[in-house]
Parts: structure tokens; sequence; C-alpha cells
């Protein structure tokens, strides 16, 4: 297969390397000069559970740059970055590319149904970890799984042939029917979690430092849950209260991305997460009092760092 990365930072390099590993031909597309131009000289670093190494053999380029047309699009931009990414490789998406969003949040599939024809889009939800620890240097431990499904809900030939792509480059993936139930009841992990360590700089593990961390990272999934139930998607409260404590007990000293957007001055997800579920909810004409304040708070963050102005 001909896979495009577009937005090539943890999780695309991640996805990118592995894919390459597993002899795919892979072309990685970003903004980031130094990542760039550290992956054309050396290679990508990879330090997996699979071990520490360096994969060749990836065209790693700007949009501007693009080549052919992939027969996948493997969207692994910020949410808020994709419509300027996917309108600056418009020529390169032809009609038999499938275009597959593995973001957080909701909201990632009508941006790309934007830029292209319904019928091409993939929609789905990763649990794997990444994070950069330097130009052309990717860190992710432990196991994660992907699961996908056409945006059209239909079983089909091509997913399926993207879905054994993945899995045959270790990444755990399946065609799942109830992934809508996967990617939401991420967006109640992610709007509780995220959100609360963006607006406090806590690390998971510092959430349970007063009762009340633990308690409105539990109002927030609830509010979530009850948001998707209301779409008939059969969300899992409990299941998602058990992820919260499960990171806050084991990944104690992790710092989710929204911290460390926040931490360096950069945009967040929030939009897509806290704001989508807002969106959602006032259609629905459910209140969502601590997702909606989760919100506002975050919008003040990020309209401080935008005027320059330090924490
Ligand atoms: P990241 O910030 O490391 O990577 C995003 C990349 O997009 C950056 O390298 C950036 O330079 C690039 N980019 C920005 N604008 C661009 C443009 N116009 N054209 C091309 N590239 C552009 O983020 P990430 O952690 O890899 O996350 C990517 C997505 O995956 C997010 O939606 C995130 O929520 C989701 N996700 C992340 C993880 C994780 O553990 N990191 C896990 C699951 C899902």
């Amino acid at each position: 297969m001909n896979i495009t990365i577009l937005g090539a930072g943890a999780m695309g390099s991640l996805f990118g390397g592995l894919l390459a590993e597993s002899g795919q031909n892979v072309t990685l597309l970003d903004i980031n000069d130094a990542h760039l131009e550290a992956i054309g000289r050396q290679g990508l670093r990879l330090e997996t559970d699979r071990g520490d190494r360096r994969v060749g053999g990836l065209t790693a380029c700007r949009p501007e740059q693009a080549q052919g047309q992939p027969d996948l699009l493997l969207v692994f931009t910020k949410a808020q970055h994709t419509d300027r990414a996917l309108s600056a490789i418009a020529g390169h998406i032809a009609g038999h590319t499938r275009v597959l969003t593995l973001q957080n949040g909701l909201g990632n599939a009508e941006t790309l149904c934007r830029h292209v024809a319904r019928e091409q889009v993939l929609v789905g939800m990763t649990n794997w970890p990444a994070d950069m620890a330097g130009p052309a240097h990717v860190r992710s431990h432990g196991q994660g799984a992907v699961r996908i499904l056409a945006l059209d809900g239909r079983e089909r030939q091509d997913t399926a042939q993207v879905a054994a792509a993945l899995d045959a480059a270790g990444l755990n993936c399946s065609v799942d029917r109830e992934v809508w139930v996967a990617i939401w009841e991420k967006v109640a992990f992610n709007a509780a979690l995220n959100t609360l360590c963006a607006v406090t700089g806590c690390t998971v593990g510092q959430l349970d430092g007063a009762p009340e961390g633990l308690a409105l990272a539990r109002a927030i999934v609830l509010e979530v849950v009850s948001v998707a139930r209301a779409q008939g998607i059969a969300a899992d409260a409990q299941h998602c209260l058990d992820s919260v404590a499960f990171a806050v007990a084991e990944h104690r000293t992790h710092k989710p991305s929204m911290l460390q957007d926040i931490l360096a001055g950069r945009s967040t997800e929030i939009t897509s997460i806290n704001g989508e579920v807002l969106a959602r909810a006032r259609e629905a004409g459910i209140a969502v009092p601590h997702t909606e304040t989760l919100l506002g708070l975050l919008r003040l963050i990020e309209a401080r760092a935008a005027a320059g102005i330090a924490p």
C-alpha cells in the first residue's frame, strides 16, 4: 500500500514507522522542519516495547512537497489543524484514497468530509500511547489497539484492507461496528482527565490530591456519557470511570497532551473534546455544567497564551 501520514508528530511517526517496518510504502507529511530534516538524515528512531531502533526508507517532507496519490491517508494532526493540513494536499487525494482519522475528540469525520467524499472516510479510535522524545525520535511503551469503521457504518472490503495493513504492522487493528462507543468513551476520559490536568497543572496521579479532583472527573464522565446515550450510543459510564481510576493509579506522573500544549503555549484540542460535547448536549437539551465550565477555563488559558502572556 502507498500510505501517507498527515501530521507526523508522536502518533503519526509511530504509526508511520511501524507501517514502514512492516513493508508498506510510507510518506510522512509535517510542518516541523527540524523533525523532517532529522528523519531524512538519520531515519526515524522508534523506542517501543519491541526495542530501540532506527527505521529507514521513509519519505518525510512538507505537505506542499507531497508526491502522488496514496491508497491510504492517515490523519494525525491535532484536530484544530486538520482543515489547513488537508487543504495543502488537496491535489494528492484521489477517488481511491481512503482517509482515516484516529484523532481524539468529536467532529473529525465532519472535517474530513469537507475535503473528500463521505464514502472515502474511515473513523476509528486508538489507545496506543506516544510521545515525541526529540526530532525524529518517538517513544511509545505499553500496548494498545486500533478499531476502525467506514463512516457509512458498512463493513466493506476497503476498511478490512486498511485494518489488515495496520494489524500486520503490530498495531492490533480490527474493524468494529461499535467504534462510536469506543470513540465516545475516550472522549469522556479525555474531557475529564485532560482538561482537569490542563487547568490545574496536575499530573494524572495528582488529581487524587484532593477528593474534589476525582469527584470532578466523575461528574464530567457522567455528563459526556449522558450526551452519548442521548445520541443512541451505548457508552458505558462504569467502563469510563474504571479507565479514569486506572490512569490515576498507574499513570501517576503522566502529563496529558493538553497540559503539555498549555505549558508550551500552544492551542489545544478543547474545542473538539468539550466543545463538541457541549454542542451535542445543547442539541439534546441536556445540561453539562462541568464540561462547559472546563471549556470556558481552557478558552481563557488559550486566549492568554495567544496574547503571548506567560502563565
Ligand atoms: P503531535 O502534536 O505530536 O503531532 C501533530 C503533528 O501535526 C505535529 O508534528 C505538527 O507539526 C503536525 N502539524 C500541525 N499542523 C500541520 C499541518 N498544517 N500540516 C501537516 N502537519 C501539521 O500530536 P499527537 O500526540 O501525535 O496527536 C495526534 C492526534 O492523535 C491527536 O488528535 C491526539 O489527540 C490523538 N492521539 C494521541 C495519542 C498520544 O498518545 N499522543 C493517543 C491517541 C490519540
